[in-house]
């Protein structure tokens, strides 16, 4: 795929079929006026969004590559990758995690509010009233909300910082697979597993080193560097580590919408990388191919 050379890519991006705030069509319009050209729709654990994309990346002028942001998880620590261009079909080792995972948070999702109930108002009802449609992806985001609904926090950021914290009496994890199972799984299904926001300091994200070289070991190909949550000593490692090991690099945005502070097209990744990058898919389907106007 050729890539201009002016290009403005945004790799990391999520709708409501996750925990943003927008449709994808609302993103994609986005998107436009934010001058990009190119996003990757990259929901948490889910290819729900896809068709919507399909539909609607001609009409706004964005290239849409289909992509993943798939949960992993070493001891507590919740690790993300994110995934391009996969081909997962209904009965790969990645379309059973995905699977296993959504499920998981949705009985995750109402036990933490079963908790958080015997002390806030709040109920599942009210949870589901911020969820978009049966298809999303449930995290605590959308319990965030409802607690921001119920007068209880302002914002979904209190929520993070109290009640919905990993230390918090209310938390209650949900499966995921390891980290190098979900990079292997994304491989098979033809996916570019990118290590996603790995230094990410401050919310128990921080991958640490020996986990990247297991991912690396088991077939990671990139690591998105620039993204809002690293400094500059942070990315300069993690570059390092990219070119001792031969990996790309990439940038996003990890917009959410209303969701974060998080604005589309504040981290990008260059066009030369991403025209090296997207033939190491090989993904099968119609899903596979970069969505173009
Ligand atoms: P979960 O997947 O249910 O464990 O929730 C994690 C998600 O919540 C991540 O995808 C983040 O984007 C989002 N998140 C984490 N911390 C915050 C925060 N402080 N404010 C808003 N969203 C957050
Ligand atoms: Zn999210
Ligand atoms: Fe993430
Ligand atoms: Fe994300």
């Amino acid at each position: 795929m050729p890539i201009p050379a002016d290009a403005r890519a945004d790799l990391h991006t999520h709708s409501t079929y996750s925990d943003g705030t927008c449709t994808v069509d609302e993103l994609l319009a986005e998107a436009r006026a934010a001058r990009l050209d190119v996003i990757a729709l990259t929901d948490h654990d889910t290819t729900a969004g896809w068709d919507d994309a399909r539909a609607a990346a001609s009409a706004h002028g964005v290239t849409v590559i289909p992509g993943i942001e798939v949960t992993a998880e070493h001891g507590r620590a919740s690790i993300h990758i994110l995934a391009l261009l996969p081909d997962p079909g209904p009965e790969t080792p990645l379309a059973h995690e995905l699977q296993r995972a959504r499920a998981s948070r949705r009985d995750r999702a109402r036990a933490m509010v079963e908790a958080i109930a015997c002390d806030h108002p709040i109920t599942w009802d009210q949870v589901q009233e911020q969820v978009a449609g049966e298809e999303t992806t449930l995290g605590r985001p959308h319990i965030a909300d409802a607690l921001v609904a119920a007068g209880v926090v302002p914002d979904r950021g209190a929520a993070f910082a109290s009640i919905l914290a990993p230390g918090s009496p209310y938390y209650v994890r949900h499966y995921a697979p390891a980290p190098e199972v979900a990079v292997a799984a994304i491989r098979q299904a033809g996916g570019i597993p990118i290590a996603a926001h790995p230094a990410s300091s401050g919310r128990g994200e921080n991958v640490p080193e020996e986990i990247l070289e297991a991912m690396i070991g088991a077939g990671l190909l990139a690591i998105e560097v620039d993204h809002r949550e690293h400094g500059e000593a942070e990315r300069t490692r993690l570059r390092q580590i990219a070119r001792s090991h031969g990996l790309w690099t990439t940038g996003g945005s990890d917009y959410h919408g209303a969701g974060k502070p998080n604005r589309l097209g504040e981290n990008l990744t260059s066009p030369e990388m991403l025209e090296a990058m997207l033939p190491a898919s090989g993904g099968a389907s119609w899903g596979s191919e970069p969505m173009r106007p």
